[in-house]
């Protein structure tokens, strides 16, 4: 049994609800591996191990930005949301402010 190296990383992924797609019963994560800064994959047992046993491998993916990181990573391309893309065309024409989802702009000389 392999566990994962950061026990808060482990109490992280415990949060996410998933259930067994048999028996219903709560899938616990045993193990997750992460090879890109946006994909991971989960090792999943399901809790009714006597009267079911099911395991399995899944997928996480983060799929689209919803509000860009103040210390976002050059190495991470991932697609705005369209919602975030309205909201940065309304900005650029001037019509709403996004300040609170966008990195603070460097200080400039006034
Ligand atoms: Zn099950």
């Amino acid at each position: 049994m392999t566990e994962p190296n950061d026990e808060n990383e482990m109490h992280e992924v415990s949060r996410l609800r998933f259930d067994c797609p048999h028996c219903g019963s709560f899938m616990k994560v045993r193990t997750s591996k992460t090879h890109l800064p946006e994909y991971r994959e989960l090792y999943l047992h399901c809790t009714n191990e006597f009267k079911c046993g099911y395991r399995c491998k899944a997928a996480l993916s983060v799929s689209e930005t919803l509000a860009p990181s103040y210390c976002p990573n050059p190495d991470v391309d991932i697609k705005p949301s369209p919602w975030l893309m309205r909201r940065l065309g309304l900005e650029a024409q001037g019509q709403i402010r996004l300040g609170e989802f966008l990195p603070p702009k460097k200080e400039s000389q006034q």
